[in-house]
């Protein structure tokens, strides 16, 4: 638990949200400012701050095929659907606790702004 984290609250159950899935070490939730109509955050429920400090790659696997079993329980996984991990400030990332963002339900626009 990283004291000053929002994500780690969430996974500690100290501040709400809608809880979509709970996994072995990972949670997934709505994001609060969806920007399709599924957008969900997938977490490691220990900290890790970003991309960049995940040292177990198995783990990392483990978050991704869990997204992707999201997009099928979503009904979004043939039309097709998105994971972003946003990456230090150029990436675009603004909670430092490592999340993979689910989208989906819209076509998506390529290249990403
Ligand atoms: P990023 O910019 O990649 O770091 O994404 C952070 C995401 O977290 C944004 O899409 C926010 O809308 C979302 N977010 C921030 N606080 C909360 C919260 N309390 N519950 C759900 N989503 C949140
Ligand atoms: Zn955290």
């Amino acid at each position: 638990m990283n004291g000053g984290c929002i994500f780690c609250k969430i996974a500690a159950g100290e501040i709400p949200a809608q809880i979509v899935k709970k996994g072995d070490g990972m949670l997934a939730f709505t994001d609060l400012n969806p920007q399709a109509p599924t957008h969900v955050l997938v977490i490691p429920t220990t900290h890790v701050g970003s991309l960049n400090d995940a040292k177990d790659s198995a783990a990392l696997g483990k978050l991704m095929a869990f997204a992707r079993d999201l997009a099928q329980e979503a009904g979004i996984a043939t039309k097709g659907y998105r994971v972003v991990v946003n990456t230090n400030p150029d990436g675009g990332q603004t909670v430092f606790h490592l999340h993979l963002h689910l989208l989906g339900g819209r076509a998506m626009h390529w290249p990403p702004g």
